[in-house]
């Protein structure tokens, strides 16, 4: 049975061909290091220039190549003096946020304040717990959970209003939605390449709009963006080229076809009985759900076993945002460039006999 790829939240294939051809073709020349005294084009300028424009950052030396969101949110969460400070995050965070923060607590003695979202949604709940001495406020772009893209904007103006710091992490909204860092009023922001981007895994970048100790040091410029050692040059064309390829006529026609798809799957999936979507739906083309009667990592291996549908199922590294909503874990199905019509119904139609069977 041909699989249905509905996993792209957590990393996008197939990739463009675009985005694929770009890579062996790269594969194929000597790697230039211009850091590092190399002598010919430079690959990993041109892409770091592209992002900064898509971002809206005046310098380019703003950003930073990492290995992903993961490595960019610790190093700021770690590189930043937080020790004994008050610091503000969400239980919609995933755990590349969550994790470091705990330990910030629990070995720095900094004082952190998770807040759920409340009636006025969470940008409401964080306003209201930034206080006089806030260091740092850490905020999501997009969830990877509910799909939602949260007012980062408003968020930053309170922080900035006591001198606190704005750390966001844009991984899901990277490439799926419109992401300026001057608009966001982030201070430090960080993103992957291997989702939106329709990069390779272990790509991704880090804004840094305010001085950050780093937590490498080697090889490099010395007044460059502080990175150390020999980058991962193959996996920043990869997110260059899938950049390239959704700003263009065909990438952003694309983009247009799964929004239609996501909101048919969207509507199916709520018209199913014993099906509970989980927030309110988009605008991120994703949605997660459990089924009455059904644990997520059931449904899952259901999905893939008896319908060939691949998606993920469990806390999806968010526990915090499964225990707020009163749920153990959930079911997501999320969309890419390449999914299809024909995903979306095998989708509905296998959700529909799941939960079929399940209600006898
Ligand atoms: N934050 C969010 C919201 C994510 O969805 C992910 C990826 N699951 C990450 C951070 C971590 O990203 P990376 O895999 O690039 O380190």
């Amino acid at each position: 049975m041909k699989l249905a790829y509905l996993n792209h939240a957590a990393t996008s294939h197939p990739k463009p061909a675009a985005v694929l051809d770009e890579v062996a073709r790269v594969l194929r020349e000597p790697p230039f290091d211009a850091r590092r005294g190399g002598v010919g084009p430079d690959l990993v300028e041109s892409v770091r220039c592209a992002l900064s424009t898509e971002l809206g950052l005046e310098d380019p030396v703003e950003l930073r190549f990492t290995s992903g969101a993961t490595e960019g949110l610790n190093m700021v969460i770690r590189g930043l003096d937080l020790a004994e400070r008050h610091v503000v995050g969400t239980v919609l965070a995933h755990n590349a946020i969550l994790r470091p923060l705990a330990r910030l607590g629990e070995e720095d003695g900094a004082d952190i304040e998770l807040v759920g979202p409340g009636q006025g949604g969470v940008e409401d709940a964080v306003c209201q717990a930034i206080r006089p001495d806030t260091a740092l406020v850490a905020i999501q772009h997009g969830s990877n959970v509910t799909g939602e893209v949260h007012d980062v904007a408003r968020v930053a103006r309170a922080a900035h209003a006591v001198g606190a710091q704005v750390l966001v992490d844009a991984s899901q909204t990277m490439g799926m939605a419109s992401v300026s860092v001057p608009a966001l009023g982030a201070d430090f922001l960080a993103f992957s390449g291997h989702k939106g981007l329709l990069g390779l895994t272990g790509t991704g970048a880090l804004v840094a709009r305010a001085p950050l100790a780093p937590l490498m040091l080697g090889g490099g410029w010395d007044d460059g963006p502080g990175e150390a050692g020999t980058l991962n040059h193959v996996g920043i064309v990869s997110m260059g080229a899938g950049l390239a390829w959704l700003r263009s006529p065909e990438g952003i026609a694309n983009s247009n076809r799964v929004r239609a798809l996501h909101a048919e799957l969207l509507s199916g999936l709520r018209a199913i009985p014993g099906v509970q979507v989980i927030g309110p739906g988009g605008p991120l083309t994703l949605v997660s759900f459990v089924i009455d009667g059904l644990e997520a990592e059931d449904v899952g291996h259901m999905l893939l076993e008896s319908f060939g549908i691949v998606v993920r199922a469990g806390q999806h590294c968010a526990p915090l945002l499964h225990e707020e909503a009163g749920i153990v874990s959930s079911v997501r199905f999320s969309l890419g460039p390449t999914s299809g019509d024909e995903d979306v119904s095998r989708a509905l139609q296998a959700v529909t006999a799941i939960s079929k069977a399940v209600a006898g």
